[in-house]
């Protein structure tokens, strides 16, 4: 078992989003309100929409300060990671010790959008700069048919959570739309996410299709010219619609050692050669041999897809 230094932050990573981004994660894998065909995260082993404290906040915060101290150049710090981050009931808090200990840095949540209807957590991301929901459909069929939620959920209910959240939050939120071909590309329905989209006003809408492999072998990426028909119903500029990795943003060598860090890397999601090199700033060369030392250890699986052959790490 490798040392790892810390437990609850990751990175940076080149996120395709949000830049040079370093990962805070406050839930365990795999918790989450969702349980999403296109999950790169792996299937959800508890679905709950209930609100827990799952790590001690010191324990987050103290690698925080430790990370943070060196002052490095980061785009955003980003919850984000094993499940949904708003099931966190820490999430204020740790928000709060960003912004007040380290306020030159901007904080996005990466949030499947399920409870923002919730006042609790209303004030809780309230100090956060961008909050990036999903909303990729307005019918309940095909909701259900796409994120599998806990008992409950409705995708009405999260609409009208959605705008509520737009009256209060003052920072800029960016809407996802995850598109999966054969369910919610469908003309009619994306004039219907496009009217919905205008009661939300967010302030950017996103496209996103499936990137790395997902729980189901079923769900295929949208291809260039669906990405662009969507984003023409949807009244989104194409420059929004699937953004390419922003490769060789990631500069300078991660915390802790090269081997942890890649196999930290593909334990949180499959990842090809290039999209090591991209988010973890190595050396090519340095990743290519680190994956060869691995390749007799029975954790790391690979995997071929269209974009490449995917490594991802299972167990401990
Ligand atoms: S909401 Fe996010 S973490 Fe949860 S299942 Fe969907 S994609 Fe995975």
């Amino acid at each position: 078992m490798i040392a790892m230094q810390y437990m609850h932050i990751f990175g940076p990573v080149a996120s395709r989003r949000l830049g040079r981004s370093l990962g805070v994660d406050l839930v365990p894998h795999k918790v989450c309100s969702f349980d999403c065909v296109y999950c790169e995260v792996g299937r959800t082993t508890l679905k709950t929409t209930t609100r827990q404290e799952f790590f001690p906040p010191e324990e987050v915060e103290r690698e925080l300060f430790m990370f943070l101290s060196s002052r490095p150049d980061l785009d955003f710090i980003t919850f984000s990671g094993s499940g949904e981050p708003t099931l966190s009931l820490s999430i204020g808090r740790v928000i709060r010790f960003i912004k007040d200990t380290f306020p030159g840095y901007r904080v996005a949540v990466l949030t499947n959008g399920s409870l923002l209807g919730n006042g609790d957590i209303q004030d809780a991301l309230r100090p956060a700069d961008v909050v990036l929901p999903t909303l990729s459909t307005v019918d309940e069929e095909t909701f259900q048919k796409i994120h599998r939620p806990a008992a409950g959920v409705s995708v009405r209910a999260i609409i009208e959570g959605l705008c509520r959240f737009r009256e209060t939050y003052p920072g800029e939120i960016w809407l996802e739309v995850f598109l999966v071909p054969g369910l919610n590309t469908g003309d009619d329905a994306l004039r219907a996410l496009r009217e919905a989209i205008g009661r939300i006003r967010p302030d950017r809408v996103q496209l996103n299709t499936l990137d790395r492999p997902g729980p189901e072998p079923w769900v295929r990426a949208a291809g260039t010219g669906e990405l662009q028909r969507a984003a023409r119903i949807l009244g989104i500029g194409e420059e929004e619609a699937f953004l390419p990795l922003r490769y060789g943003e990631v500069q300078g060598r991660p915390p802790g050692d090269a081997q942890s860090v890649v196999i930290e890397a593909i334990r949180r999601r499959p990842a090809t050669l290039e999209d090591l090199v991209a988010q973890t700033g190595l050396h090519r060369q340095e990743v290519i041999k680190l994956l060869r030392a691995l390749s007799a250890d029975p954790h790391l699986k690979t995997r071929r897809e269209a974009r490449g052959t995917f490594y991802c790490w299972s167990g401990d």
